[in-house]
């Protein structure tokens, strides 16, 4: 029935959101040319290099993974902009499925028990009415088979901005997660923590520490970008 799509997209055409063309063959999100132009993050340097070296002596991590670059005007900062902020909610599954394709039989996929997902302030959520990291964790979750808990960990207090932020009110912000008491029996297990960007990886720091505490669960890192 492939003329019914085709006369459907000559009419309600979805466009890239790259590029802003007209989308065909069957791309949903990016057109062939942006799928090409991405900043994919090489095998080689994934894991336990760059983005490990930034937890060195704050957090013990087992795996720490990307799968693209972020940088300003890139591709990955539209997607990112159109995932949180115009409601374009289909654009975290398809890191998802780019993560699980780039990093293709990675053994951190057969490490994992479950994943969990850095949360958004409940009242933050509410005004979104979504958390970017739904689509990312559930389809992570559908394709290798294994639960995503997204009420593992709770956020507790508002970030502001943080060079607002005094040097007190930093240290504060510290305790800004907890685990959910419904959780906190599942040990032994290897946890897999997600993020939309890794910057300087202090949220990730404080979520991974949160988890870590009176455990004796191990922990990996995957975001969809990074920061060099
Ligand atoms: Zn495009």
């Amino acid at each position: 029935m492939d003329w019914i799509k085709n006369v459907f997209d000559l009419f309600y055409p979805h466009f890239c959101y790259g590029c802003d063309e007209v989308l065909h063959n069957g791309n949903d999100i990016l057109c062939s040319n942006c799928l090409m132009n991405l900043d994919f993050i090489p095998l080689t340097l994934n894991n336990n290099t760059e983005m490990k070296r930034r937890f060195y002596g704050k957090l013990s991590t087992e795996h720490c993974l990307a799968t693209l670059y972020f940088s300003e005007k890139s591709i990955v900062q539209k997607l990112l902009h159109e995932l949180k902020y115009k409601n374009q909610q289909k654009i975290s599954a398809f890191f998802a499925t780019l993560t699980l394709q780039h990093l293709k039989n990675h053994e951190v996929f057969n490490w994992i028990d479950f994943v969990v997902c850095i949360p958004l302030h409940q009242s933050k959520e509410k005004k979104r009415g979504y958390n970017q990291l739904d689509g990312f964790g559930n389809e992570l979750s559908k394709q290798l088979n294994i639960p995503f808990y997204k009420d593992y960990l709770i956020k507790t207090t508002k970030t502001k901005t943080q060079t607002k932020k005094s040097m007190w009110q930093r240290a504060e912000s510290k305790s800004e997660f907890i685990v959910n008491a419904k959780y906190e029996n599942l040990q032994n297990k290897n946890i897999l923590l997600i993020d939309d960007v890794m910057t300087t990886g202090s949220t990730l720091e404080i979520a991974g520490k949160c988890i870590l505490k009176n455990s004796t669960n191990k922990i990996s890192v995957l975001t969809m970008a990074y920061t060099r």
